[in-house]
């Protein structure tokens, strides 16, 4: 039996405490199987969190971390029609284990993707590119000409709400932190199609209210933090509009306040992406037609690659820093 290179853990904790690269077996081929050679995957907020045991699902012990990524595929087995050795596939669920350097998994675990985009945008088109297009497809019936506020927008969920709104004729007013660099990160953002790019700061001074005369008010708010920040997103809605919670980066409540609710019946709601696949797993086409249409935004230069740092495989600590780290790029581990 064969054996790869893996982070496992068997209890939950800091990352420092319960993840080891070790050896792991790799069971034989079956004939509705895949054997994946692990190519890229990123390490999110929702992989630590996964780790320390906070997250809505938690694999069996003994678990592989990583819940993202991008593979090729080895070999195929006896009743798999629909993959062949050389294709790239993502994997469709979370807790699926990414990093390792070898998997064997079911063939309907994972979905293709295509082969002639960059490979860091294969390995992290899956989660976050996804979690955008749903959040700006599914809620706040939104029409070209409307806008959407969103906090966290330097995150890679972040990054692609700019540059899918961009591309459905949204405005959308991006709230980051302020930073030692923040010219540099509004330019930037700018660069991928932003409108309006300000701080935590900036958004609670009375001035504020000017930016309304050329914009219209937001029809949906995405919150990737929560707490005063989230309390700041609801304060600029327009009537009727509504709040999706995808992110919770601060750690605290979503304060709604009262008027928030009568005054202006702003609709609280939440999305998980995961929650989204497993309802539509039972045939596969809507995800793959998804994860299609953003490698095709990819191909039109409207979804940029996300700017990773890329990390070597056994120094897998280095990223996982970094992820729990303030004004850190996303870091993927190259197997
Ligand atoms: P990234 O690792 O790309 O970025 C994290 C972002 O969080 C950065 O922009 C960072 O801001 C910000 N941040 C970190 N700590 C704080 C804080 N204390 N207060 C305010 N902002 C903070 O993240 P992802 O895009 O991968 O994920 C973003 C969030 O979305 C996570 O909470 C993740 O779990 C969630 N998510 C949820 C999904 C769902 O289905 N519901 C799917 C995908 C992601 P800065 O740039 O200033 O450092």
């Amino acid at each position: 039996q064969q054996a790869c290179d893996a982070l496992v853990y068997n209890r939950h904790g800091h990352y420092d405490d319960v993840l080891q690269l070790e050896k792991v077996l790799l069971p034989p081929v079956g004939d509705e199987d895949l054997r994946i050679k692990m190519l890229a995957a990123p390490v999110n907020p929702a992989d630590i969190n996964m780790l320390q045991g906070t997250y809505a699902i938690l694999p069996p012990f003994p678990a592989v971390g990583g819940n993202e990524g991008l593979g090729e595929v080895l070999e195929v087995g006896s009743k798999v029609c629909d993959a062949k050795p050389g294709d790239w596939v993502i994997p469709v669920d979370a807790g699926f284990g990414t990093w390792r350097m070898e998997v064997v998994c079911k063939a309907t675990d994972v979905i293709p993707v295509a082969k002639d985009i960059p490979l860091l945008s294969a390995a992290t088109l899956g989660v976050n590119p996804c979690t955008a297009y749903r959040m700006l497809k599914d809620f706040g019936n939104l029409k070209p000409g409307d806008t959407v506020i969103q906090n966290g927008a330097n995150s890679a969920v972040g990054q692609a709400v700019i540059q899918i709104a961009a591309g459905m004729g949204l405005s959308t007013i991006n709230i980051i932190r302020d930073r030692p660099n923040l010219k540099e990160l509004k330019d930037k953002l700018k660069s991928l199609g932003a409108s309006l790019v300000i701080t935590e700061e900036a958004l609670q001074k009375p001035e504020v209210t000017n930016l309304f005369k050329d914009i219209r008010r937001p029809k949906l708010a995405l919150n990737c933090v929560g707490g005063h920040s989230a309390g700041n997103l609801l304060a600029h809605m327009e009537y009727g509009s509504t709040m999706v919670t995808y992110g919770g980066m601060a750690k605290k409540p979503v304060p709604v306040p009262a008027k928030a609710l009568i005054f202006k019946d702003i609709n609280v709601c939440g999305f998980w992406m995961t929650q989204w696949k497993r309802n539509n797993m039972h045939d596969l086409s809507e995800i793959k037609a998804m994860v299609a249409e953003l490698a095709e935004m990819v191909r039109r230069g409207q979804l940029s690659v996300p700017t990773c740092t890329q990390v070597p495989f056994p120094d897998y600590k280095v990223a996982l820093d970094a992820t729990t780290r303030a004004y850190s790029s996303k870091h993927v581990l190259m197997m």
